[in-house]
């Protein structure tokens, strides 16, 4: 197997995250709830998609690329986040988003104009159109130019959360599970992947927050990973574990993900996000509810950042959004 530190790699975020223990709520579920502080990794408001930019952009540094193209819905953490990046290491970012969601200045929308970042929308619902159309600027523009897709997933960027997998076996503690959202795949992939070289006794749980196929699309990137890493892992279905916590749909509120946004900040003064963590952590404490955790268990939640969903749309408003105080 080849080492992760043989693969190109910018340090862009502050590592190790802190790994902290929530108190109030491992009182209220009888079980250990610890949470991984990937909402602090450093740059932007923080978030999972630091760890893998770290790879995709010494990827696109090493292959001599000046602009940096990503996707996703209008109020793409991941888009932000990359623009955040390669804004600090001097290349310059073009967003095409999707037109969906909020595409007022709010949210990362607004905080994307501060960083002066080029945003342009397409009005699909397929991402190839938008793949084909970074060729057509980047042509266009005559530099050369790199293309990540939506959510940083595919087998490079799943390598940052592979690492993660280390940091959590090297900090030495034997979590029993491991839970994260699920939007595009590669971070549960690269936290699976992980898990099977590096923490053979913890159980990976991904929070599924859209309605993608992930049962094929986070094994197939496990998969992808694993063949650069050359590991002769054997994976195989036991390795995914799945869990629907979509609700209304993709970036819509639901009840019970408010529910745990807002138990998250009333009793442990952290800020979990609408459209990933909340959800996540809603089915975090919909498998306590069913008895799915020991008093002597470990569950490490990974609190992948999104903060800037909450100022996005309106939480508390009537119409369209689950109401936060219903
Ligand atoms: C992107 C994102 C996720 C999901 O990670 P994927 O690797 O896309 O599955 C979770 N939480 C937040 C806050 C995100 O921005």
């Amino acid at each position: 197997m080849k080492q992760l530190d043989t693969f190109a790699r910018i340090p862009l975020a502050v590592l190790p995250t802190p790994v902290q223990r929530l108190e109030n709520i491992s009182r209220m579920l009888r079980t250990n709830v610890w949470i991984k502080r990937d909402d602090m990794t450093g740059i932007g408001l923080g978030g999972n998609k630091v760890r893998k930019l770290e790879f995709l952009l010494a990827e696109a540094r090493a292959q001599g690329a000046e602009v940096v193209f990503t996707t996703g819905g209008a109020q793409s953490n991941h888009a932000m986040l990359t623009a955040a990046c390669a804004r600090k290491l001097g290349m310059t970012p073009i967003l095409i988003l999707k037109k969906r969601g909020v595409t007022a200045c709010r949210g990362n929308l607004l905080l994307e104009r501060l960083m002066g970042v080029d945003v342009r929308f397409v009005d699909t619902d397929d991402y190839q159109d938008i793949y084909d159309e970074m060729d057509r600027v980047g042509q266009a523009l005559g530099r050369p130019y790199y293309k990540i897709p939506c959510g940083g997933s595919n087998a490079v960027g799943a390598l940052g959360y592979v690492a993660c997998a280390k940091e959590i076996a090297d900090a030495g503690m034997p979590f029993s599970h491991l839970v994260c959202a699920v939007g595009s795949g590669g971070t549960h992939a690269g936290l699976a992947l992980g898990a099977k070289l590096y923490l053979p006794h913890t159980r990976v749980i991904g929070m599924m927050v859209d309605t993608d196929p992930f049962e094929t699309i986070v094994p197939d990137l496990m998969g992808q990973a694993a063949a650069l890493l050359e590991t002769d892992a054997d994976l195989g279905p036991g390795d995914v574990c799945l869990r629907d916590v979509c609700g209304p749909g993709y970036a819509i509120p639901s009840e019970e993900g408010m529910a745990a946004v807002r138990l998250m900040a009333e009793q442990e003064g952290l800020f979990l996000d609408p459209v990933y963590t909340g959800k996540a952590f809603a089915g975090l404490l919909a498998m306590a509810a069913e008895g799915a955790f020991a008093p002597e268990d470990d569950v490490l939640f990974l609190f992948s950042g999104g903060a800037g969903g909450i100022f996005a749309g309106e939480l508390f408003a009537d119409g369209g959004t689950a109401r936060a105080d219903a």
